[in-house]
């Protein structure tokens, strides 16, 4: 069931006014009562794809949580004059999720990333997450046309499902196996098993903090600059959107 919660509407896509320790709190209860759950962590160019792509924009609006990943996200919320409370990095609430799944003695599922880096990040996951059952893993390269992942969750029944294949492809595979699972919190982490894997590096804490982490990731992967262009755009639609007052629906 949804919960009834104050949205923010940045172009297409309706964000959760909500903090990182509220949304974790949120989380905690709907796992423990083995509530469905389906949280999208959203950066500009995600919201971007939402905009030019209507079934792409179906799955997010169907997803329970979308939370701002991305300093652009808070920017554009300041802009259109309704500000999000903060920005909820996907690595950060990843590892909130793994420590809580350790505290509790949750299970987890981990999918997506080459098989090298998947196995690595669970292999590290068990070293610092003792108490957290590791369901299963898979790789992210697998036949999507083959059922024997969502077999493999069916059976086993995770309390928590990460989704490591790069948007679109990570929201749409949830979106398109959810409806045959009893119970999970689902979240599609992009290239967060590359870092647990310990094979890409996070950007330092100040780096964070002065909200460039994106330029730390463009300098360790420059093949990006070229998903960045649309990061302007994303800035000039906004702007267009609050002066014209224009609807992108
Ligand atoms: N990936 C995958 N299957 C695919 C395409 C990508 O498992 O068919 C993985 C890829 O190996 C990487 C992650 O998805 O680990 C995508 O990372 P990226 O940095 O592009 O995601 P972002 O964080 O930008 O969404």
């Amino acid at each position: 069931m949804k919960d009834k919660k104050h949205k923010v509407k940045i172009l297409n896509v309706f964000f959760d006014h909500i903090t990182k320790s509220v949304l974790v709190n949120k989380l905690v209860e709907k796992v423990s009562q083995n509530q469905k759950t389906f949280l999208v962590t959203a950066n500009p160019e995600i919201v971007m794809y939402a905009n030019s792509d209507q079934v792409y924009s179906s799955v997010v609006k169907n997803a329970d949580y979308t939370i701002p990943d991305g300093i652009g996200v808070i920017i554009a919320s300041k802009m259109i004059g309704d500000p999000l409370s903060e920005r909820i990095a996907g690595y950060d609430l990843l590892i909130e999720l793994l420590k809580v799944g350790n505290e509790k003695g949750w299970s987890a599922y981990f999918l997506g990333a080459k098989k090298e880096v998947v196995e690595k990040a669970v292999h590290n996951v068990k070293t610092n997450y003792p108490h957290l059952k590791i369901a299963g893993w898979n790789d992210g390269y697998f036949d999507w046309a083959s059922s024997h992942i969502s077999d493999e969750i069916k059976e086993k029944k995770p309390d928590l499902i990460f989704v490591a294949l790069g948007f679109p492809k990570q929201e749409i595979w949830i979106s398109e196996n959810i409806e045959s699972f009893d119970k999970g919190l689902f979240m599609g982490v992009g290239g967060s098993f590359d870092v647990l894997a310990g094979e890409v590096k996070r950007a330092p804490v100040a780096w964070q903090k002065m909200n460039v982490e994106w330029l730390y990731r463009l300098i360790q992967q420059p093949s990006r600059w070229k998903r960045m262009l649309v990061l302007p755009q994303f800035v000039y639609k906004v702007f267009v959107g609050k002066y014209i007052k224009k609807s992108y629906e």
